[in-house]
């Protein structure tokens, strides 16, 4: 399997990249951004501050310093305003963007978290859909990407991916 959903903390992720949901400053945050930056230590920050921000939808490329991941790719997902303000097409875009680097740098393994659906309140489901459907669609033509994780921080969030991945009724 090519595609995997774990439970689990990305920042002990051994892979060529993980994703960052940053914010647009890129200069670490709460969530998922704080404990990456905690865990790669203050260099991490520093060549962040080099990147002077990244609009929403788009993504950066970093080191990782002294995550077990070798890059951290930085990405800013929408923040929800109930739907009608782009948000499903900038969250695919996250995605799109990420994956530009990754094969741009020939990365053959990379681990996400869910984007947008902490702080950003990005409903988990609909996200969920987005982030499984742009991973499938690039494992296809992107034969050289040997792994693609998605790490879920809740048991909850991870049985909604399942269920999403699995195409259950409720599910759409
Ligand atoms: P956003 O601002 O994009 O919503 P958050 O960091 O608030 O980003 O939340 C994104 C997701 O990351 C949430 O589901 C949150 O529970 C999860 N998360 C928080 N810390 C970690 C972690 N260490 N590893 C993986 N996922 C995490």
């Amino acid at each position: 399997m090519r595609l995997e959903l774990i439970r689990g903390d990305i920042t002990r992720v051994d892979a060529d990249a993980i994703v960052n949901a940053a914010n647009s400053a890129l200069l670490g945050g709460g969530g998922v951004d704080g404990a990456i930056h905690r865990a790669a230590g203050p260099e991490l920050l520093a060549e962040c501050r080099l990147l002077r921000g990244c609009p929403t939808g788009q993504a950066r490329l970093t080191r990782g310093y002294r995550l077990p991941a070798r890059h951290v790719i930085h990405t800013v997902g929408p923040v929800w305003r109930g739907g009608s303000d782009g948000e499903p097409t900038l969250l695919a875009r996250c995605y799109q963007s990420a994956f530009a680097l990754v094969e741009q740098q020939g990365f053959r393994t990379v681990a996400f978290p869910s984007i947008s659906t902490g702080v950003y309140r990005f409903p988990i489901e609909r996200a969920a859909r987005i982030a499984l459907g742009e991973i499938r669609k690039t494992l296809e033509r992107m034969p050289s990407l040997e792994k693609v994780t998605v790490v879920l921080f809740s048991d909850a969030d991870l049985e909604t991916y399942q269920r999403v991945l699995s195409g259950e009724p409720g599910s759409s």
